[in-house]
This record gives structure tokens, sequence and C-alpha cells, in this order.
């Protein structure tokens, strides 16, 4: 008999997420019984504080893995056993899998085992590697440093990123985001270095990059604009968006035009949903399946 998976997202403001479809059909074209469901702390009265008592509750309940959303990938900690050593340097939480040990039956805690792990990170490395095979690493300029920032720094800095720029309209994140990631042991030949910048100093610094990310929330439904001055833009560049509603921001349009290589960010959102998948059900997912059924959504 197949098992049953029930995952949940934890997050507020979710009923519109794309999550629970992008799952589903993966796992209903893999022929397993797998359910998808928000579990939205605004609609439940709940506080972003409340997130890792939640998390403990759905797995007592039945909930066999979950996923974890703005604004409680932080605050979901404090109810999980263990965090793999990504999601500790990352200090955030997107995906937690369960491992239930009869063996440790005591008190509330039922032996259920949940481990807070990472996948926005290894998404945006896996979509990289698949949206933008090949692209240039010498020197990236990041823009946004905060959660999806932090998780893309990583990710560049594992896929062999040898000079990272930060910048953030909060100087001081971007700044403490450089202080977490850096010194980091890449390639001996090519030791990675994570600096901040201010964000003035932007287009120049897009002058002399190969690659280009933005992880600030401007694109998005609601903040119009671009995150920097989109003419600096060559066809020498690739740019990189996380925003994915629209998938085609004015920053994309502007980079397409330029001539550009890009990566909306639809890929990271597929690719990080990919790799929950295959942390909840142990079974490989069909990523350009995933992202076929995402850009019919
Ligand atoms: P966040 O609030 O943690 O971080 C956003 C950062 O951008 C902040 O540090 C803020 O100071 C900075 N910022 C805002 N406007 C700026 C500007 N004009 N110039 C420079 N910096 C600016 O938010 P987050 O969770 O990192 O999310 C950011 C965006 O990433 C959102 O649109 C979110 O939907 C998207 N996201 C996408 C994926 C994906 O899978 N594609 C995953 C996570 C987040």
């Amino acid at each position: 008999a197949s098992s049953f998976h029930l995952i949940g997202l934890i997050g507020a403001g979710i009923a519109g997420s794309l999550s629970p479809v992008l799952h589903e059909r993966e796992a209903a074209a893999q022929g397993l019984r797998y359910a998808y469901r928000t579990l939205d702390i605004d609609e439940l009265g709940l506080a972003p504080g409340d997130a890792g008592q939640l998390a403990r509750d759905a797995v007592r309940l039945g909930y066999t893995g979950l996923n974890v959303t703005h604004p409680c990938k932080q605050a979901v900690i404090t109810g999980l056993d263990a965090l793999s050593d990504d999601a500790r340097e990352l200090g955030a939480v997107n995906t937690v899998t369960v491992r239930h040990d009869a063996a440790h039956d005591v008190g509330s805690r039922q032996g259920d085992r949940l481990t807070g792990r990472n996948t926005d990170h290894t998404g945006f490395r896996a979509a990289l590697a698949e949206g933008l095979p090949g692209a240039a690493l010498g020197t990236v300029v990041l823009v946004g440093a905060g959660g999806a920032g932090s998780a893309v720094a990583r990710a560049l800095l594992d896929a062999g990123a040898r000079r990272l720029l930060v910048a953030d309209a909060d100087a001081s994140r971007a700044q403490q985001l450089a202080a977490r990631l850096g010194p980091h042991p890449g390639p001996a030949a090519h030791p990675s270095r994570v600096s901040a910048v201010v964000l003035e100093d932007v287009p120049a610094r897009i002058a002399e990059a190969d690659g280009v990310v933005n992880a600030t929330p401007i694109g998005m439904v609601g903040h119009p604009g671009t995150p920097f001055d989109a003419s600096v833009l060559t066809s020498r560049h690739w740019l990189a968006d996380v925003v994915y509603r629209p998938l085609e921001t004015q920053l994309v349009k502007a980079a397409l035009a330029a001539g550009c290589r890009v990566l909306d960010g639809g890929w990271m959102a597929v690719s990080q949903a990919a790799d929950s998948f295959e942390l909840f059900t142990g079974l490989p997912a069909d990523r350009s399946r995933m992202r076929a059924h995402f850009l019919e959504l």
C-alpha cells in the first residue's frame, strides 16, 4: 500500500498560493496519494511566534510534512527538533520533514522528530543550473538581502561565484549578509568573496559584473518599477529575478529587450517546490513537468 502524504503550508495571506496545486498535480502525475493544505496563521488567529507550536500540532494531527513561508520562516524554528546545516546557517526554514520514531513516544512529542530544512537556496541553485546553464559567475550583483536574498547568496556561492556584491535599501542588511556568508570555503583556486555595496553604486558595479539578481519585492504586483536603473543591462549580462507574480516583471522585460539571458522567478519557485516534494516523498520530481504546470497556472 502506498503511503499517504498530507503536507501543510504555514504562513500568512497564503490563500492564493500556487504551492498546493503545484505539489498536488506533480503527485497526481506520479500516482501518489498526496494532499497539500494551507495553514494560514491570519485565518487561524495566530501570530508568527506561534508557528513552532502550529508545526508540532499539525504533525500530531497527521501532517507528514510542512512548507513554511513569510512571516514564519524564522519563528517556526522554536518548534523543531533539528535543523539541516544550511537552514541553521541561513537562520530560515521553508521545509519541515517528519520522522516518526515510536521508540521515543514520550509525553507530548510522541516520537515525532521535526527537522527544518531550506530548499530556497537549493532551489535557486538548481534553477540557475537548469535555466541558465553555463552562466558566468565571476562577479554577480545581488540586490535585496532579505530572506530570498540570503538564500540566493548562499546558492551563488555554492555554485562557485567568485565575487558577490550585495546591496539593499537597508544598508545594514547587506552588511550583515556579507558578514554572515564570508569567508566561504569555495574551490581552492577561487576563494569566494562577498561584500556589501551601497545602492547608489549598483549601476557602476553591474557594468563590471557578469550577472545580476533581483531579490527585492520590486516588480511584483503592488510594487511596480525596477530596483535599479535597468538601462545599465547589456547583452553581456544574465539577469535573474526572484519575483514570480508576474513572471515578466518590468526588470525581466528590460533585460530581455537588452538581449540578456534571463531566469524568471518561476524557476526558483518551481525548483524549491520540486526539492521540497523530493524531501517529502523520497521520490524524484519531474521538474520540466512541474514548470509546465506552473506556466499554466
Ligand atoms: P524580505 O522582506 O525578507 O527582503 C526584501 C529585501 O529587499 C529587504 O531587505 C528590503 O530592504 C529590500 N528592498 C526592498 N526594496 C528595495 C529596493 N528598491 N532596493 C533595494 N533593496 C530593496 O522579502 P523576501 O522574503 O526576501 O522576498 C522578496 C521577494 O522574493 C518577494 O517578492 C517574494 O515573493 C520573492 N520570493 C520568491 C521566491 C521564489 O521561489 N521565486 C522565494 C522567496 C521569495
